[in-house]
């Protein structure tokens, strides 16, 4: 039977520790501060703007949000990026996705100055993390690795598997694995005999976006299983990507959904934000 790995718990601590160092900075004279584009109506990212715009509060960490309409020109929305890299008084700038089709993702992100990029994705931070520098880590899998070294789980020579090959899951948490001496693995939709390559493995990381993808039979006895998954039901529940009532009893530990990955995704995005505003200092 699995322990549980309480994101819900352990983020507090996390926030705990970022409100000391906002405390200190403070001390100082500088009000770290965090600057979220949100382009058009979306009603999940209206949600997760206002998750974040709690916890900065709560963190003391200032906040602005910058609600742009839908018919934005991509030029316009890197004007105010530009403008807000050069804002000393704004350490983190974050451009909530999706945007809308007509407006290219990556230009935006890659405007972002990458001392900035509290999110890790603008291409030099991507790069950074490639070869093992200091750098911006993308906020989720950053908080997956924090939750592994608080529960003492050791990934060295660990087979672990990762399924998604996003931007901004799968590819830097198979870095940050890897960076760990994780023996790692990648899945995606293309992938022949997944159930088989993710029975082998000591730790599966799910980020997929389909509900109960992973089952029970693919867990092999005893693994570390890592739900990054947020998917909603037709019943308006949330629920992750792998099948946690058959997972459970064969996991050594497990992360439910809601209460894993979640709260520890918008702790690391805070630490983000004090280290950039520490970076200036
Ligand atoms: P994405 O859609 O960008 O990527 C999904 C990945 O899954 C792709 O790389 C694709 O190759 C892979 N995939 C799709 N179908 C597959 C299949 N049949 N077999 C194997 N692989 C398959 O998604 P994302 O942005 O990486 O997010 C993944 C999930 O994580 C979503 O549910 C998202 O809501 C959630 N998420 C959670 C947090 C958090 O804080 N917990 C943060 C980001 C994303």
């Amino acid at each position: 039977m699995a322990q549980i790995l309480d994101g819900k718990e352990l983020s507090k601590k996390v926030k705990d520790g970022v409100k000391v160092k906002v405390d200190k900075l403070k001390e100082k004279g500088i009000n770290p501060k965090l600057a979220v584009i949100m382009v058009g109506n979306n009603s999940a990212s209206s949600v997760y703007v206002k998750n974040k715009s709690k916890a900065c509060e709560n963190a003391g960490i200032d906040f602005e949000e910058f609600f742009l309409p839908e018919e934005t020109t991509e030029d316009e929305l890197v004007e105010l990026i530009e403008k807000l890299n050069q804002d000393k008084l704004v350490h983190g700038i974050l451009l909530q996705s999706p945007v809308p089709k007509h407006i290219n993702i990556n230009r935006a992100f890659e405007t972002i100055s990458p001392s900035k990029d509290v999110d890790g994705f603008n291409a030099i931070n991507v790069g950074n993390l490639t070869i093992g520098r200091d750098c911006f880590v993308s906020c989720t899998p950053w908080g997956v690795m924090r939750m592994l070294e608080e529960y003492n789980i050791d990934v060295t020579g660990k087979t672990a598997v990762v399924i998604g090959r996003s931007n901004i899951v799968g590819k830097p948490m198979l870095q940050c694995l890897l960076s760990k001496d994780a023996t790692v693995t990648i899945c995606h939709s293309k992938t022949k005999d997944l159930e088989e390559v993710v029975s082998r493995a000591d730790i599966v990381i799910a980020a997929i976006g389909k509900p109960n993808f992973v089952t029970g039979k693919m867990i092999k006895d005893g693994a570390v299983v890592i739900d990054v998954g947020i998917n909603r039901l037709e019943n308006g529940k949330l629920c992750g990507d792998v099948n946690y009532e058959e997972a459970f009893p064969k996991a050594s530990y497990i992360t439910p959904v809601p209460g894993g990955v979640g709260p520890m995704t918008v702790a690391m995005l805070l630490e983000n934000v004090v280290k950039a505003a520490e970076e200036k200092t």
